[in-house]
């Protein structure tokens, strides 16, 4: 049996690896001039690979195929196949990477052992069809025609596992999805996913650089549908950072059918709207000879206090002994929620990840095309997306060993 794998990403070689290791004919096509090169870029150059809290409420889509899936290949597998690689992993408050903090070690240990197993790797070839092969007479078996930019080649098996639209320097340019188009496949609109939100707020040129925790909670139309907490990042453009990025899949869905979506900040969680209050009151009256300009020093970063001062409407030379009390309840009211009208999004040039992809409705469990025999598919090219943590790649891998595994009991 001969088998094709498109793409050499995490999902790919993974496929690749345990197809190899069962002594099946394997041909990796990658039309990048490298294998695995978006896996330099993950986790900051340190390659979250996994995460050690395995709820499944950190992926997104079809809940009863992503719990098939999981309940096939557990959560953890990913990291039992990379640990037999060669990895051994460090948990940092969840998140594992490589002990080494190297995502290279990861493409390292991938590329080793598809060499030693003797996975056919070809690089810089672009599939651009798959066509199904009849069966022949005396021979029911169906096979495919890979047609590329250097010819065309027979295999019994195929295995789609060309990623999404994200990133694209990094080879996945959406041909995954016209491929499997062409076989028939649905593809739900693909859209970015973990990115940066823009909104229009004029005060955020005056935030750019700012980091600071946070209560994040998204507004769709008139209601609150997710929070996170964690670090914000401030931009010129708008809002980043892991809390932001949680919440993204879904205000980018609801940008994209045309809803209002405004994003919430709760800058000091620690204490309730009341609490803070009587804080800042104390706060005011323990040395009322001091600027507002100086008020909420020590608290809060200094750009963010000084437009919060502003929104106010308090001028920072004034002086707090000339405030009025409902002025210093504003305070408190902007610094438990500090409101941005969202207007966009980045583009899936700078997006982690996508959400949407081929309909997992057309897909089984097994990762097999519910269409086409013989096909099947892995990794982000379906329409799941998970959290940033490493439920990203976990689905990578755990996906690719499915396929593997399955593309060769199916035959
Ligand atoms: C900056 C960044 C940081 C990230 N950090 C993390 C992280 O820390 N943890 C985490 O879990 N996830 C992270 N992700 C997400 C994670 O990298 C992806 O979900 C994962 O790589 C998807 O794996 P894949 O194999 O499905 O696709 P990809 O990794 O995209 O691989 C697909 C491959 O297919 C090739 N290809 C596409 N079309 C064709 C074609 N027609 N012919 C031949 N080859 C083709 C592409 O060149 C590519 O190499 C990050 C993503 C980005 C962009």
């Amino acid at each position: 049996m001969r088998v094709c794998v498109i793409g050499a990403g995490p999902s790919g070689m993974a496929c690749a690896i345990t197809l190899a290791k069962r002594n099946i004919d394997v041909t990796l096509f990658e039309h990048g001039d490298r294998v695995g090169r978006k896996i330099l870029s993950t986790g900051n150059g340190r390659c979250n690979l996994s995460n050690s809290d395995h709820d499944l409420s950190h992926y997104h889509g079809n809940r009863e195929f992503i719990e098939a899936v999981f309940e096939r290949k557990p959560f953890g597998s990913t990291v039992s196949f990379l640990t037999k690689l060669g990895i051994f992993t460090k948990n940092k408050g969840g998140y594992l990477y490589p002990y080494s903090e190297q995502a290279s070690a990861v493409s390292d240990v991938l590329r080793h052992a598809m060499k030693r197993y003797g996975v056919k790797v070809v690089t810089g070839i672009n599939v651009s069809d798959i066509r199904k092969t009849e069966p022949e007479k005396g021979n029911d078996r169906e096979g495919f025609i890979i047609i590329s930019d250097q010819g065309r080649e027979c295999f019994d098996r195929v295995v789609i596992a060309a990623g999404s639209k994200a990133f694209p320097k990094s080879g996945s340019d959406g041909s995954g999805y016209e491929l499997s188009r062409l076989l028939g496949h649905s593809i739900t609109e693909p859209l970015p996913a973990l990115c940066a939100l823009r909104s229009d707020e004029k005060f955020c040129r005056m935030l750019a650089g700012v980091r600071s925790e946070a209560v994040v909670s998204l507004e769709i139309d008139t209601g609150i549908v997710k929070s996170d907490t964690g670090e914000v990042q401030f931009t010129d453009y708008g809002l980043s950072g892991i809390p932001v990025f949680q919440l993204s899949y879904l205000a980018v869905r609801a940008l994209y059918r045309k809803k209002k979506v405004r994003i919430h900040l709760d800058l000091m969680p620690l204490m309730d709207k009341d609490t803070l209050s009587g804080f800042l009151f104390d706060r005011k009256s323990s040395d009322e000879t001091k600027s507002c300009g100086e008020f909420l020093t020590g608290i809060l970063n200094k750009n963010l206090s000084l437009l919060i001062i502003k929104l106010a409407g308090l001028s920072q030379d004034g002086l707090l002994s000339e405030t009025e009390d409902s002025e210093i309840e504003m305070i408190s009211g902007y610094i438990k929620d500090l409101t941005f009208n969202i207007s966009g999004y980045n583009s899936f040039d700078k997006a982690q990840i996508c959400q949407g992809g081929v309909c997992t409705g057309e897909i089984s469990a097994d990762m097999q095309s519910k269409l086409v025999k013989g096909l099947y598919f892995a990794g982000e090219i379906i329409d799941v997306n998970g959290d940033c943590g490493g439920y990203n790649l976990t689905w990578a891998f755990n996906t690719g060993m499915i396929a593997g595994e399955m593309a060769k009991e199916q035959y």
